[in-house]
């Protein structure tokens, strides 16, 4: 009854930060490296062949992808990297960006500041579900699905436009380590099909979510979208994240600790669209996919496993990243909830 939607509930307590002197962390670390490596290897060659899953069509330039790609990445927060297959083949980046700008936004607006305005709840129904909006009584929920990814591009500071843009791209890029580049095709494509994004846009301004013009968020949020990665730069962008927001090779503090931690939270609750519950039951950490084919999943204090082939299965997540990161979460001991009693 106190959760209908009309009468949504705050969290019970905001947390008295003065009250902590030291903040505890995961840790616990990674195998040895030569595990690893013959681990990427025989997880690859386990998994190649597999042929279920469909290449996302409704962003028509994605359509073009080849469904045999298939890349791993392992990057630990000590640096090092181990991949197999097409590692280095480039694709859009898409949703996955949502959880890297809400680490931005977060850093720069605050834990209750953002909780409030985006919120942090799993909507399940798709992720540019209209619907979801109206029966939350035009609440975001989450930063994870479109509506809340365009509130929460809308946050970014900037005085116009391109410095808006700016901060995005400066900042995905700082999580990778290098200038990540624009898929112009991939951008223009979905610029002319993105009227359901532009209405979301739109329905959120009318209830006061976005308080600047919705075209240009959309844009702006279609754009970071289109940023091109491999899975090796999505790895230690994951990584950085798992390591309190240091990257683990530049050094560079890319977010505060506070700001990885409130991400990967946010990740584990509704980072792999409806199916966010299968994925923690099954794999135990938090993670991001997106409609090209990438997934990257955090074991935080640990490094980062990104994945990509393009065949989707019909929630919107990569058939093979999904075998893939769950063989290598149990084989590297990786989930989060998994323990060992103590002797
Ligand atoms: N740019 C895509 C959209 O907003 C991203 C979707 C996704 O990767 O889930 O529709």
């Amino acid at each position: 009854m106190s959760n209908h939607p009309e009468n949504p509930v705050p969290f019970p307590y905001k947390y008295d930060q003065t009250q902590l002197e030291s903040e505890a962390v995961s840790t616990g670390d990674l195998p040895e490296a030569s595990i690893i490596e013959k681990m990427m290897q025989k997880t690859y060659d386990m998994y190649a062949d597999l042929t279920s899953g469909e290449v996302a069509r409704y962003i028509p330039r994605l359509a073009d992808a080849d469904p045999r790609w298939f890349g791993l990445t392992l990057a630990s927060t000590t640096g090092s990297a181990f991949s197999s297959g097409d590692s280095r083949q480039e694709f859009s980046i898409q949703s996955i960006s949502k959880a890297f700008v809400y680490a931005l936004v977060c850093d720069t607006r605050g834990h209750d500041e953002v909780r409030e305005r985006i919120g942090v709840n799993n909507t399940g129904l798709p992720f540019n579900s209209v619907i979801a909006i109206e029966l939350n009584a035009g609440h975001t929920m989450n930063p994870m699905v479109n509506a809340g990814a365009l509130a929460t591009t809308s946050l970014v500071p900037g005085a116009s436009w391109d410095d808006k843009w700016d901060f995005i791209h400066r900042g995905l890029s700082s999580f990778a380590g290098r200038d990540l580049l624009l898929d112009d095709e991939v951008y223009t494509s979905e610029m002319e099909t993105n009227l359901r994004n532009l209405s979301i846009g739109r329905l959120l301004q009318s209830y006061g979510h976005i308080t600047v013009d919705p075209e240009c968020v959309t844009e702006l949020y279609t754009r970071q979208c289109s940023l091109r990665v491999s899975t090796e730069d999505l790895a230690i962008m994951g990584a950085t994240l798992a390591n309190g927001g240091v990257h683990p090779v530049t050094g560079a503090q890319v977010v505060s600790a506070a700001a990885s931690r409130d991400a990967l939270s946010v990740m584990a609750t509704t980072g792999m669209y409806e199916a966010s519950g299968d994925w923690l039951f099954e794999i135990g950490m938090p993670g991001k996919s997106g409609v090209a084919g990438g997934i990257v999943t955090i074991a935080p204090g640990k490094g980062s496993l990104a994945t990509f082939s393009p065949p989707l299965d019909s929630a919107g997540n990569s058939v093979r990243g999904i075998h893939a990161t769950r063989h290598l979460s149990r084989k590297l001991g990786l989930n989060l909830f998994s323990s060992t009693a103590r002797l």
